[in-house]
Formats: C-alpha cells, structure tokens, sequence
C-alpha cells in the first residue's frame, strides 16, 4: 500500500473497491482525488454509502454512464455531502436520497434517531447516547 492511501480506513476502502463503476480504481492518491482521504464521515453512515453505491452501479451500468466519478464522501456543517461528476438526474437523485436518508440517521452508531446537533462548535448528525459519550470524550 502507498503512503498516501493510508488515510483511507479498512471499511471505506473495501466499500470503495466493491464499487470501481463509481469510486474508480485505487491507487487513489492525494494529488489526484479527494478520495484519497476515504469517506470523511462518521461510521454510521456507511451502510447507507455502500447502498448509494450499489444504487449507482446499476444506474452507471443501464444508463451507460462509463464517465460517472464520485470525488468526495464527507460530513459538512453536520450532513452526509456525497460529490459526484458525469451522472444524471437518476444518479443526482438518489444521492440526494441518501443525504436527506442521513439527516435522520446517527452518524456515529447508524441508529435511525440522529439529528443535527452542535456540540460545542462541532456541528454532527448523533442520537443523544453517542452526543454524550463524544462530549464525555472531548472535555
Ligand atoms: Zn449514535
């Protein structure tokens, strides 16, 4: 493994190699791609990623879209932000599916009772068990 792929943790990357149609081929380097940090995001959202991805595969696959890229998987101002380039509409709406999907899911442990919260200047989508732990975690 190169240095630069390090960023990447062992589940985003096995999520990010299932999917070639969407994520390409690795090696994903720095100067290259922004997929090169991995997903940018809380572990509760990854399951619903790795659906997005299957959803976009097929799409890829039937509506022939060979120039389909996704560029960057993370978490801004507390949602779920998945970039793309050369999809269409079916592709932009089940990412937008997915992002409206996250706003109501814990980022952190991926139960259905998240919701935007600020904890001391860090905006997240937590469920209240894991705000309290994170808050515990950071004072
Ligand atoms: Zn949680």
């Amino acid at each position: 493994m190169q240095d630069q792929e390090r960023r990447i943790g062992d589940e985003a990357r096995r999520i990010m190699e299932a999917f070639p149609e969407v994520f390409g081929k690795p090696p994903w380097r720095i100067e290259e791609t922004n997929l090169a940090w991995g997903f940018s995001c809380g572990k509760g959202w990854y399951p619903l990623i790795e659906r997005l991805s299957a959803d976009l595969t097929a799409i890829v696959q039937q509506d022939g879209l060979s120039r389909f890229q996704a560029r960057q998987v993370k978490q801004k101002l507390g949602k779920l932000r998945f970039y793309s380039k050369g999809g269409n509409e079916r592709t932009a709406d089940h990412i937008l599916q997915a992002e409206l999907e996250a706003a109501g899911k814990c980022e952190h442990c991926g139960t259905q009772h998240g919701e935007l919260k600020n904890l001391g200047g860090w905006l997240t989508t937590t469920c209240d068990d894991c705000a309290a732990i994170l808050l515990k975690s950071r004072a």
